[in-house]
């Protein structure tokens, strides 16, 4: 169970951001047993308890004020801020600080055959993506009358098998677009790991000082791999 007096922290449980995460804490002086399966991690020397759980979750955690704070890619972070906006849910957060790991890009990509000649060639075309809000906005601000398809999973075979015209995903090396006959055209975003905090006028005096301690060793773990 989770105590509200100890500051409550949203990690990835599974995945690219779990790892650095986890190490950032452990590097800040946090000590943790984690327990795979387990939904909660209790830190032995400090009031925290880490929530393990999908990255998609993370923002809403901290939007809704059940977690303090959250480690999450910006990718996913601005995509859910602009979802809750156009459902009137509650979309405030603070970034507490940016991070040094999670490096990505949110890219547009056409199949290799595919005539492209600039943003212009995606009028009319269907884009298969994760990130339909992140992608609606940029086809706005580029003037695009273009449709974003929603997939939870294996964007990059949307094209093969003709769900889409093409697709809108996160990049780091390449490789997965180039696998599937895919080039890459438009970066629309771009991405790192940032630590976010819940409005901090809704934070305890107590959970305020855990933080204002916590945070300046960030900076130095930070510091010392530059
Ligand atoms: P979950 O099961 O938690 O929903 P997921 O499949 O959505 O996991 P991951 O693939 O682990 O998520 O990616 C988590 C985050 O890692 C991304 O949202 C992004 O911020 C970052 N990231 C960094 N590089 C990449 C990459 N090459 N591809 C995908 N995500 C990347
Ligand atoms: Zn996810």
């Amino acid at each position: 169970m989770t105590d509200s007096k100890r500051l409550r922290i949203a990690v990835q449980k599974s995945g690219r951001l779990s790892d650095d995460s986890i190490a950032l804490l452990k590097a800040i002086g946090v000590k943790l047993s984690i327990r795979d399966r387990l939904l909660i991690a209790h830190s032995t020397n400090e009031k925290i308890d880490l929530l393990r759980v999908r990255d998609d979750d993370i923002p809403g955690l901290v939007m809704d004020g059940v977690v303090d704070l959250g480690f999450i890619g910006e990718n996913e972070l601005e995509e859910k801020m602009l979802e809750r906006k156009a459902s009137g849910k509650p979309a405030d957060y603070e970034v507490l600080r940016r991070l040094d790991y999670g490096g990505c890009r949110l890219s547009i990509a056409v199949p290799n055959e595919m005539p492209y000649a600039g943003v212009s060639s995606l009028e009319g075309k269907r884009v298969a993506t994760t990130y339909p809000f992140l992608l609606e906005r940029y086809f706005i601000e580029q003037n695009i009358n273009a449709k974003a398809v929603m997939l939870t999973g294996s964007v990059e075979v949307a094209p093969r098998a003709g769900v889409a015209d093409a697709i809108c995903d996160l990049v780091s090396t390449g490789a997965t677009l180039e696998a599937n006959g895919l080039e890459e055209k438009e970066v629309i975003f771009r991405s790192k790991a940032v630590l976010i905090q819940r409005k901090d006028s809704e934070l305890s005096d107590e959970k305020q000082a855990l933080i204002e301690r916590l945070a300046p060793r960030i900076d130095g773990v930070l510091l010392a791999k530059e």
